[in-house]
């Protein structure tokens, strides 16, 4: 696999990839949303995107990249949930054989999609087993090519059309909050970002209990923290990656935290204000901003990434309840 990291062009290349296969999101604006930030904000909804997250961008595009050869071998991949789907559906699009490694204690709902999707879901214990030598292990029995959840550049390139799009629909923006697992989302935002609107500050979103990515920040290298207990399941990744924390250490302002009861006040504001079912990793850039755990200058221009909308329906209807 090659370590050169990703650029904007990457992101230019993924987005033609892209065209026509995943679907350009709407970007929705919310005048309570405004009146509460004391800004202007745009919502890019990812939750709208086919498979229900972000995640079928770089998927696709890194399937898309793979040789013939490779194709023929299938795919192999890592995740809690998301990306897991967005590799089989991809798969399945492009005619490739899926193998998914999955959490014992993954959404069900996660699982259930993963396997409508055509993928082959093979489990393991997060407290236990590191997921990566799992992989490894999978992938020298198969032959099969490993695509990792984030630290991947076709993977990044793909991830960085989300905010693409949001910046050419929308034009500059003053600040981009955008939820933070393992890096992919951000560090392609915030090519996108540096490309299309240089002065817009980026900044990453995190689960206060699993904050690796603030501590990496200000340490200067990456920092691994033990397996974060949270509601935002797709962002309970403990470490960020070789590519996309350079990435983010030159590009992103800072790495912010939330609390699981801000993403729940969240997800029922945009229950009940925007009528939109967001899981709660994908509330993580709009807590930032709604709860203010960031101060925007009055009257900015502030773009939002909602990552995601795949929820358990039952965990969802306790959060909204309680
Ligand atoms: C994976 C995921 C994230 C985190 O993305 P990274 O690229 O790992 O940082 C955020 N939100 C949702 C909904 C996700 O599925």
């Amino acid at each position: 696999m090659s370590t050169a990291l990703p650029t904007y062009d990457d992101v230019v290349a993924a987005s033609e990839r892209l065209q026509g296969v995943a679907h350009r999101t709407p970007v929705l604006t919310s005048s309570t949303a405004d009146a509460i930030a004391g800004a202007k904000l745009f919502f890019k909804c990812e939750n709208y995107q086919r498979m229900g997250a972000f995640k079928f961008r770089g998927g696709y595009n890194a399937i898309a990249r793979l040789t013939p050869e490779q194709r023929a071998r299938g795919v192999l991949t890592f995740s809690s949930g998301n990306h897991a789907q967005a590799i089989a559906l991809a798969s399945r699009l492009q005619g490739v054989k899926a193998t998914i490694i999955m959490p014992l204690d993954a959404p069900a709902a996660k699982r259930a999609a993963t396997e409508g999707y055509g993928g082959t879901v093979v489990t393991y214990d997060r407290y236990k087993e590191d997921r990566e030598a799992v992989a490894r292990r999978m992938q020298a029995e198969t032959g099969a090519t490993l695509i990792p959840p984030y630290d991947h550049a076709d993977v990044i390139a793909g991830q960085g059309t989300a905010a693409k799009e949001l910046f050419e629909d929308v034009g500059q923006l003053d600040y981009l909050f955008v939820c933070l697992g393992g890096g992919g989302l951000l560090s392609g935002s915030a090519l996108s970002a540096a490309a299309l609107s240089p002065s817009c500050q980026v900044y990453g979103v995190e689960p206060e209990a699993g904050n690796d990515g603030q501590q990496s920040l200000r340490a200067g290298k990456i920092v691994a923290i033990q397996p974060p207990k949270s509601i935002a399941d797709g962002a309970l990744t403990p470490f960020l990656g070789d590519l996309t924390f350079p990435i983010i250490q030159d590009k992103v302002k800072d790495i912010l935290t939330v609390s699981d009861a801000q993403l729940v006040s969240t997800m029922k504001f945009f229950a009940e204000r925007m009528k939109m079912v967001v899981e709660p990793t994908g509330c993580l850039g709009a807590a930032a901003v709604l709860q203010k755990v960031h101060p925007v200058a009055a009257g900015a221009r502030v773009g939002v990434i909602i990552s995601g909308g795949n929820v358990d329906l039952k965990a969802y209807g306790g959060y909204l309840a309680g």
